[in-house]
């Protein structure tokens, strides 16, 4: 499914230009336009599902392989390896979750600290 009125669906699609990290055919990612970290890339389903609070248990095998994925895609990043290195992962869900771009998204965050607030 796609929502022509989606900013990540137009990203996906190449309609918005990006800096593309990684794609296959069920999996997009790039790099996050205001970065937190000195690696901050997105990682999303091409399937437009609105956030966490629609998944649906068809959706257990695509997030678990995007969760499996990340990993990879944080060392080729420039994230250093765990556990001296490392990186976090943020799911934003709704108004209160701080969520602003309604199509599921991984931020996957690393490099050397300091860079976040804990907590
Ligand atoms: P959210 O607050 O929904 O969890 O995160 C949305 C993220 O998307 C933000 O970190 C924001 O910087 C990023 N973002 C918003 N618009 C664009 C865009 O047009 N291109 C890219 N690459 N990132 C974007």
């Amino acid at each position: 499914m796609h929502d022509s009125n989606c900013l990540f669906c137009k990203i996906i699609a190449g309609q918005i230009p990006s800096r593309k990290v990684y794609e296959d055919e069920e999996i997009f990612a790039f790099h996050d336009i205001h970065p937190w970290a000195p690696v901050h890339f997105l990682m999303v389903p091409k399937l437009h599902i609105p956030s966490m609070a629609q998944v649906q248990p068809e959706h257990i095998g695509l997030l678990g392989r995007m969760m499996a994925l990340a990993p990879r895609l944080a060392l080729e990043q420039g994230c250093n390896p765990y556990p001296e290195g490392g990186f976090r992962m943020v799911v934003n869900t709704g108004l209160e979750g701080g969520q602003e771009i309604h199509h599921l998204h991984l931020h996957v965050m690393g490099g050397p600290r300091p860079w976040f607030k804990k907590g």
